[in-house]
């Protein structure tokens, strides 16, 4: 058995600093540290913080008065940061900025009384952030269906935005599908699919075609990762989802030369490891790490995160 290894995989720059800011936090203010929704899509990363006394609460509601609580990667509605207030809370945010930059532009969009169609899936934490910022004036489609069935009166003005971890071929078939519909619609000032999302597809992409079978590492919730099975699959080559070494079924591997091994945005690299030294142990794979694209994207830390740190200083 032969491995490709894909570069780039896994960890981008917002879940580094996602990761990192829950990490300070833990260090500043001691368990238990409260986040709304999972600090990142990776049930491992998860895990791994709430045996550190990390709460994952999905309301605010379940924070008690005058807590700290870190808003995840994905972003929150304006709706949220109000009850958050309500209830005294120190925010931390470690959205993405990525995800901030769809945000303003959504809150532009709305003030110059656009419709704003937004390309993304309904039920996702940051879809649902977005929302919030103009609920008013956005429109969700999730497919071609979704844009054949929508109705925006002619004299609106139109410009779709897209969430930062879609599909590239799903999303370049709805905004092909939107312009013949809507020919006059605008643009997002710069491409809303982020660069970790871009590069991980691509890196599918480029070597596919050269495998057997591709392995994404990566948990169910998380968009990017399950993209990335899409991606393979598209182009004919089987691929399979699996958040660790225990997820895998090695009737998968019959008659099986090449694989693929990439990770999602959000899954940790260990576990990367893991899956390749069970691989070399049980069939002897060799290993060959692919470069497809550079990738050198860093994030400060949020100013919420770095004020709170200062004010820790200078009590003690
Ligand atoms: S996948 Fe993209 S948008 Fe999401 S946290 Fe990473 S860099 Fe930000």
């Amino acid at each position: 058995m032969k491995i490709l290894l894909a570069n780039p995989r896994g960890f981008c720059a917002g879940v580094n600093m996602a990761i990192e800011c829950v990490e300070r936090v833990l260090l500043l203010k001691g368990a238990p540290v409260y986040v709304y929704h999972e600090i990142v899509h990776n049930r491992h990363v998860v895990d791994r913080f709430t045996h550190q006394g990390v709460v994952f609460v999905n309301s605010i509601d379940e924070v008690p008065e005058g807590s700290t609580v870190v808003y995840s990667a994905h972003g929150v509605s304006p709706d949220i940061r109000k009850k958050s207030d309500e209830r005294r809370l120190i925010q931390v945010d470690a959205t993405c900025p990525l995800v901030t930059k769809v945000h303003n532009e959504a809150i532009r969009y709305a003030r110059q009384k656009f419709t704003i169609v937004l390309i993304g899936h309904a039920d996702h934490d940051e879809v649902v952030g977005t929302l919030g910022e103009a609920p008013d004036s956005i429109r969700i489609v999730e497919s071609v269906d979704d844009v054949r069935n929508l109705e925006i009166p002619s004299d609106h003005r139109i410009a779709y935005l897209t969430q930062t971890t879609l599909s590239l071929d799903d999303a370049s078939a709805i905004i092909a599908a939107l312009r013949n519909k809507f020919p006059r619609i605008q643009n997002p000032p710069k491409e809303d699919i982020c660069y970790a999302t871009t590069n991980r597809q691509t890196a599918v992409q480029t070597l596919a075609s050269e495998c057997d079978l591709v392995l994404v590492v990566g948990s169910q919730n998380s968009s990017n990762s399950k993209r990335l099975v899409e991606m393979a699959e598209n182009r004919g080559t089987r691929g399979h989802l699996v958040d660790d070494c225990s997820h895998i079924d090695h009737a998968w591997f019959d008659g099986i030369e090449t694989v693929l091994i990439t990770a999602g945005a959000s899954a940790p690299e260990d576990l990367v490891q893991e899956i390749i030294t069970m691989l070399q142990k049980r069939y002897g794979a060799s290993v060959e790490s692919r470069h497809v694209t550079n990738e050198d994207m860093h994030f400060e830390l949020p100013l919420s995160l770095r004020k709170l740190e200062e004010l820790h200083v200078g009590m003690v």
